[in-house]
């Protein structure tokens, strides 16, 4: 008797984690026969047109090597009406994931449903991140990471480098989560303000600013994967505190992905930490983040007033108060913060 299943899941796209856990199931059931079928995903920017991801599909199923595993393009419900008439008598499952299941058409009683666990999977909204900062390499089959990159889907994209303001709003909004883009618009005008007051490069200010947050969205596991694709060694600090790596990972992004330059990189690489000798655009970055108008804590008052009569005055605030919070939360503080304030102190 044929043992038949269909794994339906959204392939947005075909990603090696999900591959392997229908590779078990086929073993698992004993299927001669494991046929792929895309549901329908959301359209975002960059999403495949269903022949690109069907190509992407036939790769995938190469990938799979419990049983012969073929693709489907139809509806579910055809599908499935389609191989119950070919194999009378066959036994039939359904393969799905928690997630999918609301997507799933109700088929006839002769299909036996199948759920694969829901572990630890990136989920698909971080992998299409990791697909625009170039490095969802780890988490896909490689044929299917070049097409990617070969098709540019996904948010892969050169259009990235050197973006109209505009438009780099846009991209950032996009990659963000929506609970984070006030705070880095408010970054963005709040440096822009400092950058007049003091004499820094406005465009400069403006555009580390709205791009000093990017890489925030991924959690700590995903900002160790963003440096394994960048090649970045990390140092105890880092790997211990990786909530503190958005600020070097997202000045990789801006320099590697948004092609921006050197000072806007920098300023956004030393935003959360500060550093010994900043210059102007690294204080107000690091300053603009502590004080846009979103932040609501006790202090934030003088902290604004202070930005405005004396930029260094208004650092050593932040740096302390940070500090002060760290020790209180029993945190370890950086050596680079440490650094900051040595140096703003030796040279009042
Ligand atoms: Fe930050
Ligand atoms: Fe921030």
């Amino acid at each position: 008797m044929e043992r038949i299943g269909i794994y339906c899941s959204i392939f947005q796209p075909p990603r090696m984690d999900r591959l392997a856990k229908a590779s078990e199931a086929a073993k698992r059931l004993g299927l001669n026969r494991l046929i792929l079928l895309p549901l329908p995903g959301r359209k975002d920017p960059g999403a495949p047109e269903l022949c690109q991801q069907m190509e992407m599909l036939r790769m995938a199923a190469k990938t799979v090597d419990s049983c012969t595993v073929t693709t489907e393009a139809a509806g579910l419900a055809e599908a499935a009406v389609r191989i119950e008439t070919e194999c009378p008598g066959g036994k039939l499952f359904l393969l799905t994931e928690p997630w999918d299941e609301d997507k799933i058409e109700p088929l006839s009683a002769h299909w036996h449903r199948q759920v694969l666990p829901q572990d630890e999977e990136v989920p698909q909204e971080q992998l299409r991140r990791l697909a625009a900062f170039r490095c969802a390499r780890p988490l896909l089959p490689a044929a299917i990471a070049d097409y990617i990159e070969e098709n540019r889907l996904y948010g892969f994209s050169d259009e990235y480098r050197h973006l109209s303001m505009d438009r780099l709003e846009q991209v950032v909004v996009s990659l963000l989560k929506p609970n984070r883009v006030a705070h880095v618009l408010g970054c963005r005008d709040t440096a822009v303000k400092l950058a007049k007051r003091w004499g820094a490069n406005e465009v400069d200010a403006s555009r580390a600013g709205i791009l000093h947050d990017i890489t925030k969205a991924l959690d700590g596991p995903l900002q160790l994967t963003l440096c394994r694709g960048y090649g970045i060694l990390l140092d105890a600090f880092f790997t211990q505190n990786p909530k503190t790596l958005h600020a070097l990972t997202g000045s990789l992004v801006a320099d590697r992905v948004f092609g921006e330059n050197p000072a806007v990189v920098e300023a956004i690489r030393h935003h959360t930490t500060g550093k010994a000798d900043m210059n102007l655009l690294e204080k107000i970055i690091y300053v603009a983040d502590y004080m846009e108008p979103n932040r609501d804590f006790s202090g934030v008052e003088k902290l604004r007033q202070l930005a405005f009569e004396d930029i260094d005055e208004a650092l050593k605030l932040g740096l302390t108060m940070t500090m002060d919070m760290l020790r209180r939360e029993n945190r370890q503080i950086s050596n680079e913060s440490l650094e900051a304030l040595a140096w703003l102190q030796r040279s009042k």
